[in-house]
């Protein structure tokens, strides 16, 4: 009897605890970006709590990735290119070494060596003259993940060519989603949205039971959303050239550069890319904008639980095979 009156009484502990989780939400701006943060918790205070550790963690993250921070590590293997290797954390050198990965996976059309083309040219959206050829071929000579140096024992990291950078524009807020929802989950956060302006991490599901949705954004009418998904414990990453471009000859050219050309990449508007990992859903995100549509959803149905939305100039909608929708906008 007493066991059974114990047993009742861990039910009826479960039943409250479960139904006192509620969702908090908190929207802010780091690393340039507008986050959105979402959780289950207690209540407000324990909210807080759990909000405020992982702002301070996106804070850290961009101490160590920032290219305009001169004081991180990031500035610093930049500014020692072409004359040293720089020691840095483990975390910096697992992170680029990664990246070359997924550099390799999409033969360079994400290539985090990317980041000394990235000053020649601004996108705001203004009319400008493209940078003379000259300049652009001389900046794609510095590109190219295949020259990093990785030296494990010494944890250092070196870019040989004098000029050369890297950069984490195209995989740093993936990152940042990723490491905030790993922190939540240790702290016993059982579900939540990470949303970096567009690269979200979900885990778990709605204190109703429910499945988080994730509305994607119509590239055309960013008041518009074209398509629900549910997901859990999953990343969904949305790259979009709606915002950053650049007219040149009455033509849009995107902020995401092909690396081999030095030139801003054409022809899509939108990328939508889901993947166990933000990081990862990240960076393949931007390389499908190099890749373009054709190759881009070949190489998508290639790989393992990874699947992808595209958008061309045009509006039409292109998923690799596990996605179906519309196919114009
Ligand atoms: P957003 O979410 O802001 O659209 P993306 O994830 O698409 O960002 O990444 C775009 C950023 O990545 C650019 O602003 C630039 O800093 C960087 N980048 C541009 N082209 C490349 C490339 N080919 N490989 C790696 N990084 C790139
Ligand atoms: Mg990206």
């Amino acid at each position: 009897m007493k066991r059974f009156f114990v047993a009742f009484l861990t039910f009826l502990f479960a039943l409250t605890s479960a139904k006192a989780q509620a969702v908090f939400q908190r929207s802010f701006v780091k690393m340039g970006s507008a986050f959105d943060l979402t959780l289950v918790a207690k209540n407000q205070t324990e909210a807080d709590r759990l909000i405020e550790a992982a702002i301070a963690e996106i804070d850290r993250i961009e101490r160590l990735i920032s290219s305009w921070d001169q004081a991180s590590e990031t500035s610093l293997v930049n500014r020692m290119a072409g004359k040293q290797p720089v020691k840095v954390s483990k975390e910096l050198y697992d992170l680029v070494f990664r990246a070359k990965a997924i550099a390799q996976m999409t033969e360079g059309a994400f290539d985090p060596t990317y980041a000394s083309v990235d000053k020649i040219w601004t996108f705001d959206g203004s009319s400008v003259q493209q940078p003379k050829a000259e300049i652009i071929s001389a900046t794609v000579a510095k590109i190219g993940f295949e020259k990093l140096v990785f030296d494990p024992l010494e944890s250092s990291l070196y870019l040989p060519l004098q000029g050369m950078k890297i950069g984490f524009g195209a995989i740093g807020k993936g990152y940042a989603a990723d490491r905030v929802k790993s922190l939540l989950q240790k702290q016993g956060v059982t579900a939540g949205i990470v949303n970096a302006s567009g690269d979200m991490s979900a885990w778990g599901s709605q204190p109703n039971g429910k499945t988080w949705q994730v509305g994607l954004v119509n590239p055309k009418n960013k008041e518009k959303v074209f398509a629900w998904f549910p997901i859990s414990n999953q990343a969904v990453v949305t790259s979009g050239d709606y915002e950053k471009f650049l007219m040149i000859d009455n033509k849009r050219h995107g902020h995401i550069i092909n690396p081999k050309t030095g030139y801003p990449s054409q022809g899509v508007i939108s990328c939508t890319v889901f993947a166990p990992k933000a990081e990862l859903a990240d960076a393949l995100s931007t390389a499908l904008f190099v890749m373009g549509v054709e190759t881009g959803i070949d190489f998508i149905n290639q790989l393992n639980q990874v699947e992808a939305i595209m958008i061309d100039d045009d509006g039409k909608i292109f998923t690799s095979k596990n996605i179906s929708i519309d196919e114009t906008i």
